[in-house]
């Protein structure tokens, strides 16, 4: 998000200044991110923004510069009898909003997608321009073209300090120095609630600890295949490299398992190896979707890992603007693909342009306002996480 923030900035004319904690940009959550780019949400504007963004990965290299390793293999959404209703509900949403997505029977994605287990499934929603991207990539393209535009990184150095200065802000900087901003743009995703609170706000984001289990794919399921949110048995998978598949858990049941996580000063500390049980967990719903996946076998697992969603309370964004800070974070699980319009929204709200995105409905007086956004229909599972 502050890569792609600051080169939108930049084009602008702005002179800017990326304050990152880390030694390099996005080795963070964006670095653990299954960067799954689809528009299937049940929140209008948050679909309108994520089809706007798959549009700008699919022309990445024109409109950013560099690569941002998009793959188009398409993305199926797959119900039961109970949510084939919410499905339907969804998808003409979707249509209305311009999503190209179809129904399909279970026969015809089987045909599309052979070795994809379709038995149980009632309905599948169909988006063919669907795909993930990579998270390296990415990342490594826009601060390219934000460096090459004159945006100066400094790594290695935590903002630490702000104070109100005119207009604008004096950032303190964790080696002791004062930088004068007339605007900030905060994107510190999982620490944004101590960083908020140097600039007076508070910013509700609690990391959760999410985890991830690339699983090998048997030699005859090798290649690319689509992206597979199974609503049935709540998991999500995706190819990874040639001979592995990323499985990921749909479950609001599994949040009561994630560790509670200690915020120190800022700092966000957790355990990053995935459980005994996440692993057994994806193995067998990997194995009940896909043919020649071994649940039982004891190796089949190419590395475990956990990333932390960064949530809000209702598990959408906050993108905000109040006294010359501007606000993207909290994005709960779905940030990545926002990225691609996320710089603009920033650098709109910077330059005091009217915003291109419907964002308002994300602003963060809906918490304290009791105004808390949801999808009008629910899929009987999956909950709020879809
Ligand atoms: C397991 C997992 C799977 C996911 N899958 C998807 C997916 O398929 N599709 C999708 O769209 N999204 C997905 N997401 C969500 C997505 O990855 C995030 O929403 C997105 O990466 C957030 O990007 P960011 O730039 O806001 O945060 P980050 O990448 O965390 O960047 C925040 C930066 O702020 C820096 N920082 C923090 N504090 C300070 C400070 N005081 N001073 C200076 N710098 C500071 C940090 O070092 C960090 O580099 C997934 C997330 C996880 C965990």
């Amino acid at each position: 998000m502050g890569c792609a923030s600051a080169l939108e900035l930049a084009k602008r004319g702005y002179s800017v200044l990326v304050a990152e904690r880390a030694h390099a940009p996005g080795t963070e959550t964006t670095a653990k991110s299954g960067a799954i780019i689809r528009a299937h949400y049940g929140v209008p504007e948050l679909v309108q923004m994520a089809l706007e963004a798959n549009k700008r990965f699919q022309r990445f290299g024109e409109l950013f510069g560099g690569d941002a390793g998009w793959t188009p293999c398409g993305y199926a959404v797959l119900v039961d009898q109970n949510d084939v209703s919410t499905l339907k509900l969804n998808i003409e949403m979707h249509q209305q909003l311009g999503v190209e997505v179809e129904l399909l029977a279970p026969d015809a994605f089987g045909r599309m997608a052979p070795g994809v287990r379709t038995n149980d499934v009632a309905l599948v929603a169909w988006e063919p321009n669907g795909g993930y991207a990579s998270p390296a990539q990415t990342v490594r393209s826009f601060a390219e073209g934000a460096t090459q535009h004159g945006v100066q990184f400094v790594f290695g150095v935590p903002v630490v300090g702000a104070k109100k200065e005119g207009e604008g802000w004096q950032v303190e900087l964790g080696d002791g120095t004062q930088v004068s901003c007339g605007q900030v743009v905060i994107c510190t995703g999982n620490w944004s609630r101590g960083v908020g609170e140097l600039f007076g706000l508070h910013l509700p984001v609690r990391p959760m600890r999410a985890q991830i289990v690339v699983v090998e794919r048997p030699a005859s399921f090798r290649g690319m295949f689509p992206v597979v949110s199974d609503l049935i048995n709540l998991a999500y998978f995706r190819a990874d490299g040639e001979g592995g598949m990323w499985v990921g858990s749909s479950d609001s049941a599994d949040l009561q398992d994630f560790q509670a996580v200690p915020v120190r000063h800022g700092a966000v500390e957790y355990d990053p190896e995935a459980d005994a049980r996440a692993i057994s967990d994806a193995k067998s719903k990997a194995a009940l979707r896909f043919e020649g996946v071994d649940a039982l076998d004891k190796g089949g697992v190419q590395r475990a890992f956990c990333g932390l969603y960064e949530t809000t309370p209702d598990w959408q964004p906050i993108i905000d603007s109040l006294d010359s800070v501007h606000v993207a974070v909290g994005f709960s699980g779905h940030g990545f693909k926002l990225a691609t319009v996320m710089g603009e929204e920033m650098a709109c709200r910077v330059e005091g342009a009217d915003s291109p995105f419907p964002t308002g409905i994300f602003d963060l007086a809906r918490f304290d306002e009791g105004r808390p956004i949801a999808s009008k229909w629910k899929y009987e599972r999956a909950k709020f996480l879809r």
